[in-house]
């Protein structure tokens, strides 16, 4: 007999609301020790005892933040957790819980929910971090996904923006811009596809920057790095827009001035070698790409043997003061200003 490959397709009108939120989070349990109540009632109740509770909330909306012909379910549940813990880690926090909020048309069937909770599932285990609540109601038109992320830190090591002093280094975990060219592959392969319905493309050689862009990891582990280094930051952001725009933010914040050095931008070769490919600068690439969900952060220069030949960091330039204003030298050893170019710069809108 022939095998019945027409995928199953559930209606969420046969399991009704309060049917689904059950179905999709039977399977999780609670881990956190803060967690004292989850899922199940009117509100989670949490006890964070001695520590500050970090919170942050990101909004996500279908054709303006994500667009599903070429992101699988799972992996937008998996990337849209990882967003929200990016945010909590540029804290220098602990992530411990998050909510899951979700608004979906009739287009969707249980099963391209239950492919989404995979990915919340993946991220809830791999980060250790409790599912305790969320929302969940219709739209008219596509989906949209709210997550909270919950998270807990000892006062003297809260790290905010503002606390980067001049002569400070400037430092990143990772490398840049591969996000963005994951993402140029991706688009390129939807149009030949458009085309082309059987092209198979050989997308291997990619394969390290597509997983940037469809399933980033947020750095966890530098907090603990830093903990067990013995470094506080003065100042940390997340990578979400781009190196050029992060660095602003921090300088604004933290009332200095900036000198980037183009040369000590990490870059992995296939950013360099899809970057040849496309046509585009790999330095405006890493500036303005975004979404790498990796740490900027500045320390104190004494602090510099202990982080030097780290392979997770590089230390990429040094703050000033404030009105020598931000700046990319580059490898010609001229100065540019920065500007918060973000997406639009390179011609994306
Ligand atoms: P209410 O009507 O009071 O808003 P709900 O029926 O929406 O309560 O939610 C019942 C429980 O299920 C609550 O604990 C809520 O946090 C949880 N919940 C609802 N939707 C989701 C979701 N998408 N993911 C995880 N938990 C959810
Ligand atoms: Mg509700």
């Amino acid at each position: 007999m022939l095998e019945d490959k027409t995928p199953k397709r559930t209606t969420l009108e046969e399991l009704g609301e309060f049917g689904l939120i059950e179905h999709l989070t039977k399977n999780f349990t609670n881990k956190q020790i803060s967690t004292i109540k989850g899922i199940g009632d009117d509100a989670a109740i949490l006890d964070f005892q001695e520590t500050k509770t970090v919170v942050s909330t990101d909004l996500l909306i279908e054709g303006v933040h994500f667009d599903l012909s070429y992101m699988p379910l799972k992996h937008l549940g998996y990337k849209a957790v990882m967003v929200n813990l990016s945010d909590i880690y540029a804290m220098n926090a602990k992530a411990t819980q998050i909510t899951v909020s979700l608004a979906v048309s009739n287009r969707f069937p249980l099963e391209a929910l239950e492919e989404f909770y995979q990915g919340i599932a993946l991220a809830a285990e791999t980060y250790k971090v409790d599912l305790i609540g969320g929302d969940t109601t219709s739209s008219t038109k596509g989906m949209l996904i709210s997550i909270t992320a919950l998270g807990t830190v000892l006062e003297e090591n809260i790290t905010y923006r503002n606390g980067a002093k001049p002569n400070d280094l400037l430092v990143i975990s990772g490398d840049l811009g591969g996000a963005y060219m994951g993402l140029q592959v991706l688009e390129r392969e939807k149009e030949v596809f458009k085309v082309d319905p059987n092209n198979q493309p050989d997308l291997s050689p990619y394969s390290y920057i597509i997983e940037r862009q469809l399933k980033p990891e947020a750095r966890k582990d530098i907090p603990t790095l830093l903990e067990s280094l013995d470094v506080k930051p003065s100042a940390m952001i997340d990578i979400s827009d781009g190196l050029s725009s992060e660095i602003l933010h921090l300088c604004k914040e933290s009332k200095v001035g900036c000198n980037l050095f183009e040369d000590k931008i990490p870059l992995d070769p296939t950013v360099i070698s899809s970057c040849e490919e496309f046509n585009l600068d790999s330095t405006l690439v890493a500036l303005s790409g975004g979404e790498d969900y990796e740490l900027l952060f500045t320390i104190d220069q004494s602090a510099f043997p202990k982080i030097k030949g780290n392979p997770n960091l590089t230390v990429i330039g040094h703050m000033a003061s404030e009105n020598e204003g931000a700046h990319l030298i580059t490898r010609g050893n001229t100065k540019i200003p920065l500007v918060a170019q973000g997406w639009n710069a390179l011609g994306k809108t």
